[in-house]
């Protein structure tokens, strides 16, 4: 009888070695920095970025139709394009919630599902599949989105500072097994920042990448020192242009303001004309302009692949690179820096960055589109992907198996 005990024990103390000795799949972690454009990289101020470059995949990316935060990101974490996803811009409207606007900075919105429920981000079908998720800041995670959050989340706040960002991220992953996020997310949003106030060529800016830089090395240090391995994909959400008081079309010179809705404006304006001005507001719009070019939201150039979302509105019209669209008094000197223009313009490129054992140190394509992330996430998370936008074959370029 003992002799049967000890054996037992002996197995148990042998499976209980085995289980622990396997190492733990390479948790995935999904940073963004705002607004980096791919050439900040070319600097020689960010040493550890240029690491991990050297031993992973980099490619300049092309963001997706509007240039703007929070359709991107969340184009990064479905494959979809804004038309597809309903993130349609940083501000929408929707026919169905009359009188209403999402924007970025009005919580009352911005934190309601109704906006995000057209799509499922990629954190919600690991979460679905019992894959343990965390967002240290994400546009949308912040959201019950069909019911599900990631099971560790934050609420956006400017506030917590970097390093706090990062040190989060490090506490979870010193957790136990069953309660680790597998798949994590963490947001910058200084870069962006310094780029709209400062320029892009500002010491500021220099400044700010430098200290992002410094923060995922600590990131990349502390994951090493506690073992974990780990697949980092390092993303932005577009790039950055600079702006200047010269280059400004006023719409107050074409039309009275209280005829339509300004939704968006700036590198491009989202016009919804008000109920009974359709005739005069089209006709005012539609015709040759200066710097901008406007269409019917059903008209827009095929290659933006934006308009058919009933998010977008009646008119959008887009200023030439370097030009933006105000109605009024600006709420900033327009100086400084920015983005919401073509997705193809050169300096509305994006970053893409990964580095961990599932790369392979072969050559990535030299440009990426933003939809291919998706489908990269999935097979590093080991999830199955919902019908997307992107190109699968990226996936297969980029992963060692
Ligand atoms: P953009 O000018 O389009 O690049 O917007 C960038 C701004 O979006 C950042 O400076 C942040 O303040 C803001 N932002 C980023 N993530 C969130 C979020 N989850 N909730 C609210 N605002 C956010
Ligand atoms: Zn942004
Ligand atoms: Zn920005």
């Amino acid at each position: 009888m003992r002799t049967i005990r000890s054996f037992v024990i002996l197995i148990a103390l042998f499976g209980a070695f085995t289980a622990h000795a396997q190492t733990p799949a390479p948790v995935t972690i999904l940073i963004s920095i705002d607004g980096f454009r791919p050439d900040y990289l070319d600097r020689g101020i960010t040493p550890r970025l240029a690491g991990l470059r050297e031993t992973g995949v980099f490619a300049s990316m092309r963001p997706s139709f509007p240039t703007k935060t929070f359709p991107n990101h969340y184009t990064i974490v479905t494959g979809l394009r804004p038309d597809h996803h309903g993130i349609t811009g940083n501000s929408m409207i929707d026919p169905a919630r009359p009188g209403q606007m999402f924007s970025l900075g009005n919580s009352s919105q911005s934190l309601d599902p109704f906006w995000w429920d057209q799509a499922e981000p990629i954190w919600m079908t690991a979460e679905n599949a019992g894959i343990r998720t965390g967002t240290m800041f994400w546009p949308g995670s912040e959201v019950a989105i069909r019911g599900v959050r990631p099971q560790d989340w934050q609420r956006f706040d400017q506030n917590i500072s970097n390093v706090q960002r990062v040190n989060a991220v490090l506490d979870w992953q010193r957790r136990p097994d069953d309660i680790r996020p597998r798949f994590v997310t963490l947001y910058f949003d200084t870069v962006d920042m310094a780029g709209h106030i400062h320029g892009i060529e500002a010491p500021e800016t220099d400044a700010a990448i430098t200290e992002v830089d410094t923060r995922i090395g600590e990131l990349v240090d502390g994951l090493a020192a506690m073992g974990r391995g780990a697949n980092i994909v390092i993303i932005s959400d577009h790039g950055m242009a600079t702006i200047d008081a010269t280059r400004v079309v006023q719409l107050d010179e074409l039309i009275d303001p209280s005829f339509y809705t300004l939704v968006e404006s700036g590198p491009y304006a989202a016009i919804e004309p008000a109920a009974g001005t359709d005739d005069h507001v089209f006709e005012t719009f539609l015709q040759p302009h200066e710097n901008m070019s406007c269409s019917r939201r059903e008209e827009l150039p095929a290659h933006l692949e934006f308009g058919a979302n009933p998010r977008v509105t009646a008119i959008i019209c887009r200023a030439d690179a370097g030009w933006v669209i105000i109605s009024g008094e600006p709420r900033y000197p327009i100086a400084g820096a920015t983005h919401g223009w073509d997705n193809f313009a050169p300096d509305m490129r994006a970053t893409f960055l990964a580095n961990g054992p599932a790369f392979t140190s072969a050559r990535a394509p030299d440009v990426i589109d933003n939809v291919d992330v998706y489908p990269l996430l999935a097979r590093l998370i080991g999830i199955t992907p919902l019908p997307h936008d992107g190109d699968p074959l990226i996936a297969d370029a980029l992963l060692v198996d």
